[in-house]
């Protein structure tokens, strides 16, 4: 079964609406960013709690000011923080309260005006600009009301996240366990880091981009090391690799003759979801499940690798972490540069994205295949290119999936 892309993302897409999370973690907030939420955090009072003035200035009723300029007396000031015996009890028609940011608004004003807006001459006060009846004032519980979800489980804590369960007092939450990724590479002429490679053979960085990029997904890596071209090793690590929550292949899963992932599978009675998808790099990429355990062939190019991890695994590992699904998004920017591919295959190939502020502009990376590491490594992006497409001029507009 090979899909077109979109086909094979939607798969993954419903297969990881289907799976649980793992257990429950209790974290101090300040350790819990990246980490996903597994408890909602409500507002344990009215937010704001007071009627709290959003601009340094004076508190006023609106109709005293509403032709201006106008002179009110000042009967006094309240700073962010002040006692309430500090509070002038009320404001009446023909006066003013000076007020900070942050203060809370005393009775019978309804509207704050800005400072730069007024005049102060001692005692007394010119407003020269008019105000409406709640201008500059947050009133009561407007933000949230007490017991308000203010944050869902399945969100990622980002630094806002933080702020919130920051603000209603939480110095710990409860987040979802990380899901341990069993990551196996395949062949022969594969060898580890510490090894000296023979003329032949070549060094693991699979094992290495997929870790980072497990963790970055908010997963565990768990290394299980190099699986020979033969089918009993093969065997041997899979069923160990089985045993974590996620199991992630690469390389093997081409036609070659020792190409073994999918028929050492098999003899795992593995279901298969498909074994290709119409993209390069990655075509074939193959998803399947033995029992209840999701794997993926990732395809050994490391680039190939390094995307179809991005396209399919992300998203099966974000919801075995708890997250909430979220469509894969593509920013748009304008191709600095003419490309020319083959019809038939969507790609995704390294870019670089420049300019500044609002002007996108991308172009290709220099590289020279999907196993071109180096030049991905330079890349800051995936440029999107349409199966039916030949040629895209410079000046069109492309989709850019974000590095
Ligand atoms: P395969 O998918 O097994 O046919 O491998 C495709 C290409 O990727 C071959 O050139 C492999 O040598 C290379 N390759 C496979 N696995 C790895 C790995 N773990 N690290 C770096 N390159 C790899
Ligand atoms: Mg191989």
């Amino acid at each position: 079964m090979v899909l077109s892309f979109e086909d094979a993302r939607h798969v993954v897409e419903r297969y990881a609406a289907e799976v649980q999370p793992g257990g429950l973690e209790f974290v101090a907030l300040g350790e819990s960013v990246g980490r996903v939420l597994a408890k909602a955090v409500t507002a344990d009072r009215d937010y704001p709690p007071f009627r709290r003035a959003m601009r340094d200035g004076y508190a006023v009723q609106a109709a005293d000011v509403a032709t201006v300029p106008a002179t009110l007396e000042v009967i006094g000031e309240i700073k962010a923080g002040a006692d309430p015996k500090d509070i002038p009890s009320k404001v009446k028609p023909g006066q003013a309260v000076g007020i900070m940011t942050g203060a809370p608004t005393p009775d019978g004003a309804d509207a704050v005006v800005m400072v730069e807006y007024s005049w102060l001459e001692g005692k007394r006060v010119t407003i020269t600009r008019a105000v409406s009846s709640g201008d500059n004032i947050a009133p009561v519980g407007s933000e949230a009301h007490k017991r308000d979800v203010l944050l869902e489980p399945g969100i990622l804590l980002d630094y806002s996240a933080l702020a919130v369960a920051a603000s209603v007092g939480q110095e710990n939450v409860w987040v979802y366990r990380r899901p341990v990724v069993g990551i196996l590479s395949t062949g022969d002429e594969i060898v580890e880091l510490s090894a000296q490679p023979g003329p032949n053979q070549i060094r693991n960085s699979n094992s290495y981009s997929l870790a980072a990029q497990v963790q970055d997904a908010g997963g565990e890596a768990r290394l299980l090391g190099i699986a020979r071209d033969d089918a009993s090793h093969l065997r041997e690590l899979i069923a160990e690799g089985l045993e974590t929550d996620l199991l992630l292949l690469t390389g093997g899963v081409s036609m070659g003759k020792y190409d073994l992932v999918e028929p050492v599978l098999a003899e795992f009675d593995a279901e298969m979801f498909f074994t290709g998808a119409m993209i390069q790099p990655g075509r074939p990429v193959v998803f399947g499940r033995v029992q209840n355990k999701f794997f993926f062939g990732l395809p050994g190019n490391p680039v190939s690798t390094m995307v179809t991890f991005e396209l399919f695994a992300r998203p099966m590992l974000g919801a075995l972490a708890g997250l909430k699904p979220r469509p894969l998004a593509f920013l748009h920017a304008r191709l600095k540069t003419e490309i020319r591919t083959k019809t038939g295959l969507k790609r995704f190939l390294p870019g670089v994205l420049s300019g500044e502020f609002e002007t996108s502009e991308v172009e290709l990376a220099r590289w020279h295949g999907s196993g071109d590491v180096a030049s991905t490594a330079r890349a800051n992006c995936y440029i999107v290119i349409p199966p039916d497409r030949e040629r895209i001029a410079a000046g069109e507009w492309v989709a850019v999936l974000a590095k």
